[in-house]
């Protein structure tokens, strides 16, 4: 399914997630921009990643190369006095009574897909695509279905405009990502996700793991390396991919 007439712009934070979403747009439609969000995150690391994945995705794909835009960086600082979290401080991550992460910051998907929605606006970008996932969230209420699909109503109202807000990895889990990555840009998108996205809350990168570069041992390198362990088992099951390659 394409739509070559039509623009698009990606939240692309850099992690596993929108890197996924930024091919699966650039699959998509005929013109694809970026949006990056500078908040004062305690690691630089994920927006340093950002260039690299692009620059990867231009190298390999020329079809796509020709379809990528512009980034755009916004610094959203006024988020860091609203949040007291283990993103912007020197604290432990941990699990509060509510069930959720200490990393969260209320509300942060709502405030980030309005500001892209306004860019969207000035660009004359009609789709705005995010890496939302009810299905393995950590909670964040900001990430469910219910809560993007009441904003799409939102923002039309608000900026009377159609968006379309696009949320492709809603219902899949992390392998199923990585089997979304492989069907739109086979191995190299693999290898190129795998190399250059970045996942951990520590902002590890100084080891190289079969499913990526991370921590080990922090809720998002366990989800990474749960994911990408699930993906490598139905790889070899299907005898899609080759285990010394893809196994973890
Ligand atoms: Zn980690």
């Amino acid at each position: 399914m394409t739509d070559a007439a039509e623009g698009a712009l990606v939240l692309f934070s850099g992690g596993q997630d929108s890197a996924t979403c930024l091919a699966w747009a650039l699959d998509r439609f005929g013109r694809v921009e970026t949006i990056g969000f500078d908040y004062g995150q305690r690691h630089r690391v994920e927006l340093e990643c950002r260039a690299a994945f692009r620059d990867a995705l231009t190298a390999g794909f020329p079809g796509w190369a020709a379809r990528l835009g512009p980034d755009h960086t916004l610094a959203l600082e006024a988020l860091k006095s609203v949040s007291d979290t283990a993103l912007t401080r020197e604290t432990e991550i941990a699990m509060g009574a509510d069930g959720l992460p200490n990393t969260f910051v209320p509300g942060r998907n709502i405030i980030f897909l309005t500001f892209a929605a306004a860019l969207a606006y000035r660009r004359g970008l009609r789709h705005v695509v995010g890496g939302m996932c009810e299905t393995d969230y950590s909670g964040y209420p900001d990430c469910r279905d219910d809560t993007i699909k009441a904003l799409q109503v939102a923002l039309n109202l608000g900026m009377a405009r159609r968006f379309v807000l696009h949320t492709p990895l809603m219902w899949i889990d992390k392998a199923a990502t990585w089997r979304l990555a492989e069907t739109l840009g086979g191995a190299a998108l693999v290898e190129a996700v795998l190399e250059h996205s970045h996942s951990c809350y520590l902002g590890d990168r100084t080891v190289r793991h079969p499913w990526g570069y991370g921590c080990g041992t922090c809720p998002a390198c366990e989800l990474r390396r749960k994911g990408w362990e699930e993906y490598g088992r139905d790889a070899r099951r299907d005898g899609g991919l080759k285990p010394t390659l893809h196994g973890p």
